[in-house]
C-alpha cells in the first residue's frame, strides 16, 4: 500500500483516557486473538490476577472484567451488587459523582444525593451524619478523584465511617486506580472499579469491577441488564475461562503488555511517583506563566489539574487547543459550569520532561495569541 502521508510523531495526550501509551503496548495489539484460543484466555486470567494484587485484593475479592468504557463498568456494579430494595447515597464534587446519581436513577435504584463544592471534598463526619439520619441507606457510592477537578476525596476515612454503620461502598477509582494505593484489607469495600485506559496506560475498551466474595455471590438475579450482569459474567469466566460474550482481544492483550511494563517501572509507588512529579513539575512551570490552579495543593490529586483560564478577551479555548495540538499536546476542556477553565493530565507514558515541553508550547501560543492579561 503507498499512501502520501506526511509523517508526524504522534501527538501528546495530556488527557485523562484516553492517554498516551507506549510503542509497546500498541504494538501488543498486532495479533488478532481468538476468543476460544487457550493462550488467549491465560491472558485475561492473568490479567485478573495481576489486578486484584494491586488492590490486596487476591482473597477478599474477585475481578470481573466488561466489555465497554469506563462508565459501563459502573453501571454494571450498581446494578449488580446494589439489590433493587437497596438504597444508595451518592456523594457528589463533580460531573463523575453526578454520573453516578443518573445511573441510580436509570436503574431505578433508590438514592439520595450529598453534593459539595467542586473545590470541597466530602468528609467522613458528612457522612458519618448522612447514615445516621437515614437507616434506610445500605450503600454509599463515590469518586475517588473527581476527574472533572482532579479532587482527591478522603478515602480511607469515609470508608471507615461506612465501616462502622455496617453499610456497604461503592468506589469509582476510575482515575486513581494503579497510581494511588488503595488496600482492600483496610478500606473494606464491596465494589470498587476502574478501566484499562486511564493509569494503567492501556487502551481504552474495558473496565473491570473488583467485587466482594460474598457480595457478588449473593447478587444473582440483582441485574436489571444481560450484558451488564457482572454476577453471570464472572459465573461464565469461572466455568469456561473465557469471556461471556465477544472478548475486546487486542484491548486484553494491550493491558496485558501495559501491566508488564508497569511492574517493570516498579508497580504502583514508581508510578505515583511518576505522575506525582509530573503534576509538580506541571504546576511550578504552568505557575511561571502566571497560570493559577483551580484547586489548592492540598487536595489536588496528581492526576489532572485544572486551571483557571486566562481572562484576556483574545483567549478562546478552541483556538488555544487547536494551537497546542499544532505543537505536540492534546489538552483538555474544562468541565466547570461556574468558571472559565481548561485541564491537563499528568497521566500516561510521558515524563517531567513532557510536562516541561507542554508547558513551554503554551507559552509559545499564548504569545501567538497576544495574549498577556492572564
Ligand atoms: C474516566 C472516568 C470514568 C469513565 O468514563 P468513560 O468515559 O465511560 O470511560 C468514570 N469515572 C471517573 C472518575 C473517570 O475519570
Amino acid at each position: 500500500m503507498n499512501s502520501i502521508t506526511t509523517v508526524q510523531p504522534d501527538p501528546i495526550l495530556l488527557t485523562p483516557g484516553p492517554l498516551t501509551t507506549s510503542l509497546r503496548t500498541r504494538q501488543a495489539m498486532m495479533v488478532d486473538w481468538g476468543s476460544w484460543d487457550d493462550k488467549f484466555n491465560e491472558l485475561t486470567a492473568s490479567l485478573c490476577y495481576q489486578l486484584l494484587d494491586i488492590v490486596n485484593g487476591t482473597n477478599s475479592h474477585r475481578c470481573v472484567p466488561l466489555q465497554g468504557s469506563g462508565t459501563f463498568a459502573v453501571e454494571a456494579a450498581i446494578g449488580t451488587l446494589v439489590p433493587r430494595n437497596g438504597k444508595v447515597l451518592v456523594l457528589i464534587n463533580g460531573a463523575y459523582g453526578k454520573r453516578l446519581a443518573k445511573i441510580c436513577e436509570v436503574l431505578g435504584r433508590s438514592y439520595s444525593t450529598f453534593e459539595t463544592a467542586e473545590d470541597e471534598p466530602t468528609t467522613a463526619a458528612d457522612v458519618d451524619r448522612l447514615l445516621a439520619a437515614d437507616p434506610a441507606i445500605t450503600h454509599v457510592a463515590l469518586i475517588h478523584c473527581e476527574t472533572s477537578t482532579g479532587i482527591l476525596n478522603p478515602l480511607e476515612e469515609i470508608a471507615k465511617v461506612i465501616a462502622g454503620h455496617g453499610k456497604r461502598l461503592i468506589i469509582d477509582a476510575m482515575s486513581s486506580f494503579g497510581a494511588l494505593p488503595i488496600d482492600a484489607q483496610t478500606v473494606p469495600f464491596d465494589a470498587l472499579i476502574a478501566a484499562s485506559g486511564k493509569c494503567l496506560e492501556g487502551v481504552p475498551g474495558m473496565g473491570f469491577v473488583f467485587a466482594r466474595n460474598e457480595s457478588l455471590a449473593a447478587a444473582a438475579g440483582n441485574s436489571h441488564s444481560l450484558a451488564m450482569d457482572l454476577h453471570d459474567q464472572y459465573t461464565y469466566m469461572a466455568k469456561t475461562g473465557q469471556w461471556r460474550f465477544t472478548p475486546p482481544t487486542h484491548v486484553v492483550a494491550a493491558l496485558h503488555e501495559a501491566l508488564l511494563q508497569y511492574n517493570l517501572e516498579g508497580g504502583l509507588p514508581a508510578r505515583l511517583k511518576r505522575y506525582a512529579k509530573n503534576c509538580q513539575t506541571l504546576l511550578d512551570e504552568m505557575a511561571k506563566l502566571g497560570l493559577r490552579s483551580f484547586l489548592p495543593e492540598s487536595i489536588q490529586a496528581p492526576i489532572i489539574v485544572t486551571f483557571h483560564a486566562p481572562r484576556d478577551p483574545r483567549y478562546q479555548f478552541r483556538g488555544f487547543y487547536e494551537r497546542v495540538k499544532a505543537k505536540g499536546f492534546i489538552l483538555y476542556p474544562g468541565k466547570l459550569t461556574q468558571v472559565e477553565t481548561f485541564r491537563v493530565g499528568c497521566i500516561g507514558h510521558v515524563n517531567d520532561s513532557g510536562m516541561r515541553a507542554a508547558v513551554a508550547a503554551i507559552a509559545e501560543v499564548l504569545e501567538e495569541m497576544e495574549v498577556v492579561e492572564i
